[in-house]
C-alpha cells in the first residue's frame, strides 16, 4: 500500500485527503499539521459571526461535482434563507461544514492525522522521508504541499524592533490584538483588503471608542457587491489579446454596463471563471505590468463586500471612526506604551504623524517564498526540490500542481495546491479553485499508483 504525506490539514490539504480517499482503497493518507484544528487554517477558525465568507453559498461546496453540498448542509442545519445560494454567511458556519466533513472521514483507518510541524523532505531511492519538529520521520511514496497561508510579511520601518513589540500583531487572523485593548485609545491597521474589514468589525464589536486608522499605499476602500451580478460573457473577445488590450475591452463594458444600468461587479463577476486562463495566457512581462499597476483595483473590484458590511463601514467613516489614508509607513515606534508612527502620504507627500495605542497588520499572506522564513520551505528551497516563482508569488509548478525542481524538472511524486500556486494561475486561493485542484491532484496521485 503506498503513502501519500499532505503537508498542511487546512482545507486544501484536507480537500485533498477526502479526494484520494473517496477515489482509492489502496492508498495511506498522512496529513502532517501544526495546528489543533483540522481543516479550518486562517480562514474558517473564526469564532466571530462578524466575519463573514466572500464566496457566495451556492459556490462553497467542497465538492465541485456537486455543487449544491454545501446549500444542502446549510439547509439539512437550520440555516434557510431566502435566496440561500446568493447568501455570505459567516465563516464559522462554513468551519462547522468543514469540521463535519472532516469528522466523517476520520473514521477512515486510512487516514492519519500527524500532530507536527514537517521541517525537511529527504529522498530515498523512490520514496521520500519527511522530517517533523518533533525528531520522528516518516516514509511517503508521494507528497502534497498543501502550506497555505503564512503570516503577512512584516511592513518596511526604520526601527526594525518594533516587529518585536507586544503592541505589533503580525497575525491578524488570531483574535491576540483584541485582548488588553486600550477601549479609548486609536489602533493603526496596515491594509485595506477583507481581513482589515474583519478586524475593523472586531474591535468595534469588543467595544473600541478610539479612532481606526487605516493605511495603504495608494488608500482604495473595498466596494460592494450589486444585488443584479450577471453580465453577458465577453471571455471569447478577450482571447489571444494583449494585456492592454483586455484592460481597453473591459473598460469599455464596464462603460456599456453603467450606460445600461447595469452593475460593474457583473462584468467583473462575469470574468471570475476565465481569470486563471486570461492569466496563463499573459507574458511574463505583462504579468509583471499588471502586478505592478492593476493588481490593486482589480483586487478592490473582485474582493466585495456583503452590502450590509459595506454599509456598516461607510457609517464608520462618515462618524470619523475609520479613517482611510493613502502614504507609506517610514517609521513606527514605542514609546510608553504608545505606538508613534509616521506617514508619508501619497496625496503631497507630506509626513503625518499618528500616535496609537496597537498596530495590526493585514497586509494579506506574505507569498514571496524566497523571503519566507519558515523552516521546511528554506530547506526544501536550498536543495532546489522547490523553485520560488519568478514573479515572487509561490512556488513554479506545472498547471496541475507538479512542483517543478532542480532546473525545471518536473516532479511526478510532488505536488502543491493552493497559494502556493499563485503566481502559476493566479487565481489559485479560494473554494471554487482549491477543490478542482484537490481533485485534480488526487486523480494524478491514483493513476500513477494503481
Ligand atoms: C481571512 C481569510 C478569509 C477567507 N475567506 C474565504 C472565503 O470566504 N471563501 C473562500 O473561498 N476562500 C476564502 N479564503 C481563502 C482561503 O485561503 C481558502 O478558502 C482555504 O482556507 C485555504 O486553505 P489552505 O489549506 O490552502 O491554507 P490554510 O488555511 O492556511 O492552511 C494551511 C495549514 O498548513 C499548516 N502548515 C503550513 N506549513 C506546515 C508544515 N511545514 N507542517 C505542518 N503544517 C503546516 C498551517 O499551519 C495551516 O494551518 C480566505 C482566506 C483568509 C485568510
Amino acid at each position: 500500500m503506498k503513502t501519500i504525506a499532505i503537508i498542511g490539514g487546512g482545507w486544501s490539504g484536507m480537500l485533498t485527503a477526502i479526494q484520494l480517499l473517496e477515489k482509492s482503497k489502496n492508498i495511506h493518507v498522512k496529513v502532517i499539521h501544526s495546528e489543533q484544528s483540522i481543516g479550518l487554517g486562517s480562514a474558517y477558525s473564526t469564532t466571530d459571526e462578524a466575519h463573514l465568507l466572500n464566496v457566495p453559498a451556492g459556490k462553497m461546496s467542497a465538492f465541485q461535482k456537486n455543487p449544491s453540498h454545501f446549500i444542502d448542509w446549510l439547509k439539512n442545519n437550520g440555516y434557510s434563507s431566502e435566496n440561500i445560494e446568493a447568501q455570505f454567511f459567516p465563516r464559522y458556519i462554513y468551519g462547522k461544514y468543514i469540521t463535519e466533513l472532516v469528522d466523517y472521514h476520520k473514521k477512515n483507518k486510512l487516514l492519519e492525522f500527524i500532530h507536527a510541524k514537517a521541517i525537511d523532505i529527504t529522498k530515498q531511492e523512490s520514496a521520500y522521508r519527511v522530517l517533523l519538529s518533533n525528531s520522528n520521520s516518516i516514509r511517503a511514496d508521494k507528497i502534497v504541499l498543501a502550506l497555505g497561508n503564512f503570516l503577512p510579511a512584516n511592513p518596511k520601518s526604520k526601527s526594525t524592533s518594533f516587529h518585536l513589540s507586544s503592541s505589533y500583531f503580525q497575525n491578524p487572523w488570531h483574535t491576540g490584538y483584541l485582548k488588553n485593548l486600550d477601549l479609548n485609545k486609536d489602533v493603526l491597521i496596515i491594509g485595506t483588503g477583507l481581513t482589515m474589514i474583519d478586524s475593523v468589525l472586531s474591535l468595534k464589536k469588543n467595544g473600541l471608542k478610539g479612532k481606526i486608522f487605516v493605511v495603504s499605499p495608494r488608500g482604495y476602500t473595498s466596494a460592494a457587491h450589486s444585488k443584479q451580478i450577471t453580465y453577458p460573457n465577453f471571455y471569447h473577445e478577450l482571447k489571444g489579446k494583449s494585456l492592454l488590450e483586455i484592460f481597453q475591452i473591459v473598460r469599455r463594458h464596464l462603460k456599456f454596463a453603467e450606460t445600461k444600468n447595469s452593475s460593474w461587479q457583473g462584468v467583473i463577476d462575469s470574468l471570475r471563471p476565465h481569470s486563471q486562463q486570461i492569466w496563463i495566457a499573459l507574458s511574463k512581462k505583462e504579468k509583471q505590468q499588471f502586478i505592478s499597476h492593476i493588481r490593486h483595483i482589480w483586487g478592490i473590484a473582485r474582493h466585495r463586500l456583503p452590502l450590509t458590511t459595506y454599509n456598516e463601514i461607510t457609517i464608520l467613516k462618515k462618524k470619523e471612526q475609520l479613517e482611510i489614508i493613502g502614504g507609506r509607513i517610514i517609521d513606527m515606534q514605542e514609546k510608553n506604551g504608545n505606538v508613534s508612527i509616521a506617514i508619508n502620504l501619497r496625496k503631497n507627500s507630506a509626513i503625518r504623524e499618528l500616535v496609537v495605542s496597537r498596530v495590526i497588520n493585514c497586509t494579506g499572506p506574505q507569498n514571496n517564498y524566497a523571503e519566507l522564513t519558515d523552516e521546511l520551505v528554506q530547506r526544501l528551497l536550498s536543495k532546489k526540490m522547490i523553485l520560488a516563482d519568478d514573479l515572487k508569488m509561490g512556488i513554479k509548478t506545472t498547471l496541475n500542481g507538479n512542483v517543478l525542481e532542480k532546473d525545471e524538472h518536473i516532479s511526478s511524486d510532488i505536488f502543491a495546491i493552493g497559494s502556493l500556486l499563485r503566481g502559476v494561475l493566479w487565481e489559485t486561493t479560494a473554494v471554487p479553485e482549491i477543490r478542482v485542484q484537490a481533485e485534480n491532484i488526487a486523480m494524478q496521485i491514483i493513476d500513477s499508483i494503481e
